[in-house]
């Protein structure tokens, strides 16, 4: 007995999508990146010259750019308006844009409802912010995955200069304490642990422990 949808929440850095893809592969379930959704707003924001603190515009945007996730032979793909932003949307530009943009009350309608609609095509697993909170309030398995800030810094340095970008620590680190203080003391849908969620704190585990870990945790969540 399996939970049929599994959310995952947390802070910046975490490991929720490396954990969240490989238990869905697991499970043969659809992955749903909901911060891949809010970036490609940001993403198309910065394209287009869009101030980022003008809520219709970019309540227009998410109404109307189509954000499609694939996970097919080439890995997991974002695609936004038909465009492969794969790698775009992983830039910490795009990610430090994504925090104001998600705060905005029309842009969180809009994606909320794509995300339950994706949800409602099945057995899921999805990452977020909200996804235990509000996106998918009634999932059987509720997962808070974190790690000290530190520690989720050196993932995200170490993430990047694989990808050949030059990085400074210090500067990620506080990129992603700042996303953090926005993204949880925001008034719509902030980041914060469910009632109902497990605390994982991955900071001395490996990625296959927490993968495992969560399996065991989805098994029980039935
Ligand atoms: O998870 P990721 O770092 O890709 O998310 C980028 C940003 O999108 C987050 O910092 C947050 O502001 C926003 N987000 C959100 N709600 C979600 C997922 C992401 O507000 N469910």
């Amino acid at each position: 007995m399996v939970a049929k949808q599994i959310a995952i929440d947390g802070p910046a850095g975490a490991g929720k999508s490396t954990v969240a893809k490989a238990l869905a592969a697991r499970l043969g379930y659809l992955y749903i990146d909901t911060g891949a959704m809010y970036r490609c707003i940001a993403w198309l924001a910065l394209q287009q010259g869009i101030d980022l603190s003008d809520e219709a515009a970019l309540t227009a945007l998410a109404e109307t750019a189509r954000v499609d996730l694939v996970n097919g032979a080439g890995g997991y793909r974002v695609y936004c308006n038909d465009q492969d932003v794969s790698e775009e949307i992983r830039r910490p530009q795009v990610g430090a844009a994504a925090s104001p943009v998600s705060a905005v009350d029309g842009v969180r309608r809009a994606l909320v409802r794509q995300q339950q609609a994706l949800a409602a095509r099945g057995c899921v697993v999805m990452d977020g912010r909200d996804i235990g909170t509000k996106v998918l309030p009634h999932a059987q398995c509720k997962i808070f995955l974190t790690a000290p800030l530190s520690v989720r810094a050196a993932r995200r340095a170490s993430e990047l200069r694989d990808k050949g970008l030059d990085v400074d620590i210090s500067q990620i680190e506080a990129e992603i304490a700042e996303r953090d203080r926005r993204d949880s003391t925001r008034a719509n849908s902030p980041l914060i642990q469910a009632a109902d969620a497990i605390y994982v704190d991955t900071g001395d585990m490996t990625v296959e422990q927490v993968i495992d870990h969560l399996l065991q945790l989805a098994k029980q969540g039935e």
